[in-house]
């Protein structure tokens, strides 16, 4: 997580580094900071809190210590080290001559720490950073090389994940910046260079990028670029055209960029099918995936590996790869499956689903499987970040930047392109006919309207939101496609509104959550006409014998589920398996106005940040 921002170049820096880091804010909000070069010496200033807060407090410094065309910009999601001025980045070394900005975790700064104390390095924070701030000096002082080689060499004793700026006293025209694990990717202009954790800084500056690979680094003069390895091999480095345009970054209007996200749904689904189905000839065209469709159809199992929200996504496509393309699928979450020993086979198929394509755990998992053989496609938003990558093949969602913390719009985008792959490979072995591929694909076709005649739910879903605001705990439940949207919708509300929340599936109630009933607890069912429904009518039933207070996702019209509900909300009809695509809705929707009711910074919550790049 962290955002880090950099400039070299004409301009004023700092302008350039606060947008940035307002950017970036999303991945981490701690602490913000900034090193400025000055003439004699490196400038550091840096607050606890969020980026306004920096803002106010350099508002008072002195002009001077403020100008000047170099620096760098950090904003914190801590980890190690309570988030405090003390511990914000950027960090400096010993004699001050060095600034480090950092994300991610030197896994192997307590050992270096210990040796470089040994030496009379003293520290001023508890961060793992500022263990390399002074270990890079260290270097520099034994073996009087240049900063950028003093860095290189430093590297080489690192363990850990890293995407790291420096700035040094020693070469006052030069920003180095490397990567190992986290992400980094360079703007090129005219004469300068910007630096940033993903594109979004850059964007209102130039569309040509350098994405570093990992364990690479570059040396940043005022218009020259040097790329190396961190084993010193010189690399070319390869421009890439950004695609991402400046208002896809703004609120548009909205109070926030997670409700902004959630009404772009219609769009951002569009935009992840768009080219890739044919209607009338029932079949679906995946690009990114052609050269490997034989691993696909060949595929004894696939396995899905994720986090958080994309792992509901993958529970998603379990079910829907299963039932029309005849397919053992097995998800797992990547946290879990990097660490034990997973059984993987050669002809498994390995599916990676990451908004950001930064996501720690998932990019490890994915390594662990490529190690062992297997062929691995990813579905990603972001496009050139780590995991597209690293995959062998795979599938951009093309839902445009999310910015709001919780994901939405990457949830409904990831399912629409899974399900594209799911129906692929049904045409592609024969088990649905063209005719049952037309009708899947037309309803398809159809699904933005229906996400439209969804986000029609608002005035009903802010009723409810008022009844409910002050509740201390919530049940989720559903079956079939509805248990995954169960968990999702629990997860929507405890990350942005601080309420407890539990996802079960709706028969796995009467084993446990049941106890919980009583008047007190709102119980949120996804009840659609599917194959469960009078299932799910049942366990309705059951929670109102205990007197708990039912709110249902029930389809437009259901006469019998609005007698047994206390509250509806009512969502037009379709396939089965397109359900979470509309029902997804008033769940974000409910989650987001009980949050703004309870006053919680929906865009920002506590502890959060979008881009998990640390384990
Ligand atoms: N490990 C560093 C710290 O705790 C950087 C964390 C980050 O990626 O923001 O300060």
């Amino acid at each position: 997580m962290c955002g880090i921002v950099g400039y070299i170049g004409k301009r004023e820096a700092l302008p350039i580094l606060i947008k940035g880091l307002e950017r970036l804010e999303y991945r981490g909000y701690d602490s913000a900071g900034v090193a400025l070069m000055g003439r004699g010496k490196i400038f550091v200033y840096k607050k606890k809190g969020k980026v306004a807060a920096l803002k106010k407090f350099i508002k008072s410094k002195d002009k001077k210590s403020l100008a000047g065309g170099i620096g760098i910009a950090h904003t914190r999601w801590a980890t190690h080290g309570e988030p405090s001025d003390r511990n914000a980045h950027p960090l400096l070394s010993n004699s001050e001559n060095i600034a480090v900005i950092h994300n991610g975790i030197i896994e192997n700064y307590l050992p270096l720490k210990k040796i470089l104390i040994e030496k009379g390095y003293k520290f001023k924070s508890d961060t793992d950073t500022e263990v390399l701030a002074n270990l890079i000096e260290d270097v520099k002082k034994n073996t009087k090389v240049s900063i950028d080689e003093a860095v290189r060499l430093a590297l080489q004793q690192v363990v850990g994940a890293y995407a790291i700026a420096v700035l040094s006293k020693d070469d006052k025209e030069t920003i180095i910046i490397a990567k190992a694990g986290s992400p980094v990717v360079i703007g090129v202009g005219k004469g300068e260079h910007f630096i940033a954790s993903d594109a979004t800084p850059l964007v209102e500056y130039t569309d040509k990028v350098i994405y570093l690979d990992d364990y690479e680094m570059a040396i940043i003069k005022r218009g020259k670029l040097t790329v190396k390895t961190i084993q010193n091999e010189i690399k070319n480095p390869y421009v890439q055209k950004l695609e991402i345009k400046i208002d896809e970054l703004e609120k548009g209007g909205f109070a926030h960029f997670m409700l902004k996200e959630i009404y772009e749904q219609p769009k951002s689904i569009r935009d992840s099918m768009r080219g890739r189905i044919n209607v009338e000839g029932g079949s679906v065209k995946l690009g990114g995936i052609e050269k490997y469709q034989n691993k696909l159809v060949n595929a004894k199992r696939i396995l899905i590996l994720a986090c958080g929200t994309s792992l509901h996504a993958g529970m998603e496509a379990k079910y829907f790869f299963e039932e029309l393309a005849k397919v053992p699928v097995l998800v797992e979450y990547a946290s879990e499956f990097r660490y034990r020993s997973p059984v993987v086979f050669e002809n498994d198929l390995v599916l990676v689903i990451s908004q950001s394509g930064e996501t720690a755990d998932t990019l490890a998992a994915l390594k662990l499987a490529k190690e062992k053989g297997t062929t691995i496609f990813g579905i990603c938003n972001v496009i050139g970040a780590s995991i597209p990558r690293a995959t062998d093949a795979g599938i951009y969602t093309h839902a445009g930047p999310e910015i709001g913390v919780a994901s939405s719009k990457a949830f409904t985008a990831q399912i629409t392109v899974l399900l594209l792959i799911a129906l692929y490979l049904a045409s592609s072995q024969g088990t649905l006919n063209k005719k049952e591929m037309v009708k899947i694909l037309s309803e398809l076709e159809n699904i933005p309207k229906k996400v439209e005649k969804a986000l029609l739910t608002n005035a009903t879903v802010i009723k409810i939101a008022k009844k409910f605001k002050n509740a201390k705990d919530f049940i989720y439940l559903g079956r079939g496609y509805g248990y995954p949207l169960a968990l999702e919708g629990a997860l929507k509300l405890k990350e942005i509104s601080y309420i407890h929340a539990e996802g079960y599936p709706a028969g796995e109630m009467k084993h446990g959550p049941i106890a919980l009933v009583d008047s007190n607890m709102p119980v949120v069912f996804v009840a659609d006409k599917g194959g469960s429904y009078e299932k799910v009518i049942s366990n309705m039933m059951e929670v109102k014998a205990r007197k708990g207070v039912i709110i249902a996702i029930i389809n437009e019209g259901d006469e019998s589920a609005k007698k047994i509900a206390d509250y509806v909300i009512e969502i037009p009809k379709t396939l089965e398996f397109m359900m979470p695509l509309v029902a997804s809705v008033p769940l974000q929707l409910l989650a987001y106005h009980i949050a703004l009711l309870r006053g919680c910074n929906i865009d920002k919550p506590r502890n959060l940040a979008k881009s998990v790049t640390v384990e």
